[in-house]
């Protein structure tokens, strides 16, 4: 990863909280009102915004300035006037945001927070499979790390994934990565046969399968389905829901900002809700009425979940983990974004 961090294993703060740096993540700190505070003073201090991902856990969320998806948080970033960003997310949300806002220092609490569907493809697996085509046109999901989106001639969202493969003319040979079920519902969607799938996929989206959906929708008949299309886990189930595993009329295929507003105005007294288990906070606190229960509560990222109180501590008092992408790097992969963000409806991202 292009990060540079601090080699401290451990430390204290003037409040006393001291953290500790394990082969797992940061730990030692409890998310308290006196943690709050020193989070918010440290923040001030720095010039920095936070700025925390919809699969954040509950206190990263609640001392965050924003919480969000990954483009709408990138967005709010390059918007921003403070000259540090410290994104609470995995690696290559920090990176897309440091690519919308070169100008920027972007820390990320934990750099060890990566994603196993971005890393699923690299730059020079990508270069080896374009080598292999007469000029192929690449489409990438989000989820890519900064390298792997230069070597992108389009980026999409599940939102616009449909939209972006067919503005490519009908006789140019599409790669699509690094998600296999979103490239699915792809080829699925357009009937196009020179679409080519990279056999990615996210570690979390292995804990939904169609069974266990189609068993949850059966003994919950009143409820809501809500599954979102952006992450890994998310994209399986809406191909399941695409094959007609779960009943079409119960399922709802929504952007994490679509699932909030639902919330608010669903009728229903239930909803299952198929994602990250992280959203649920943000959904039980829009509609505290409402039953929201996970459909696979195992469906938790291990990565989103390294940004821990430890971990953002740290971040403000040390200044680390810096992300850092070349120049040239962020310049070719912008320009994949910004294409992106030209074709359709381009969601929120994950
Ligand atoms: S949930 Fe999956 S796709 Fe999302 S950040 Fe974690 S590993 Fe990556």
């Amino acid at each position: 990863m292009a990060t540079t961090g601090t080699a401290a294993t451990a430390g204290t703060v003037t409040t006393g909280h001291a953290w500790e740096r394990t082969d797992t993540g940061y730990t030692g700190v409890v998310a308290d009102a006196e943690w709050a505070r020193e989070i918010r003073r440290l923040a001030d201090e720095r010039d920095a915004v936070l700025l925390a991902h919809n699969y954040q856990l509950p206190e990263i969320q609640d001392v965050a300035d924003h919480t969000g998806d990954s483009l709408a948080l990138s967005r709010i970033a390059a918007a921003s006037t403070a000259s540090t960003i410290v994104f609470c997310g995995v690696h290559f949300m920090a990176e897309t945001a440091k690519i919308l806002g070169p100008g920027k220092t972007v820390l990320i609490p934990d750099e060890r927070a990566g994603c196993s569907l971005a890393d699923s493809i690299t730059a020079e697996q990508l270069r080896e499979w374009k080598a292999g085509f007469d000029d192929p046109v690449v489409v990438s999901y989000v989820n890519t790390t900064a390298e792997v989106k230069a070597e992108t001639d389009i980026c999409c969202t599940s939102s616009n994934a449909v939209d972006v493969v067919r503005s490519v003319p009908a006789d140019r040979d599409v790669l699509f990565c690094p998600d296999q079920f979103l490239g699915a519902h792809v080829q699925r969607e357009t009937g196009r046969e020179n679409l080519h799938v990279w056999a990615g996929e996210c570690h979390v989206h292995a804990g939904i399968n169609g069974p266990e959906l189609a068993e949850r929708a059966a003994a919950n008949p009143d409820a809501d389905l809500f599954i979102h299309p952006e992450c890994g886990c998310a994209t399986s189930a809406l191909y399941l829901a695409g094959e007609g595993t779960v009943p079409e009329d119960r399922v709802k295929i929504l952007s994490t900002g679509q699932m909030l507003d639902a919330a608010r105005e669903t009728g229903a007294s239930s909803v299952l809700v198929a994602t990250e288990v992280g959203m649920l906070h943000q959904l039980r606190t829009a509609a505290p009425e409402i039953d929201f229960r996970a459909v696979n509560d195992r469906a938790s990222c291990r990565y989103m979940k390294m940004i821990t109180p430890a971990a953002l501590l740290r971040c403000l008092s040390e200044g680390a983990d810096e992300v850092h992408v070349p120049l040239d790097v962020a310049e070719r992969a912008k320009a994949s974004v910004e294409r992106m963000i030209a074709i359709g409806t381009s969601g929120g991202g994950e």
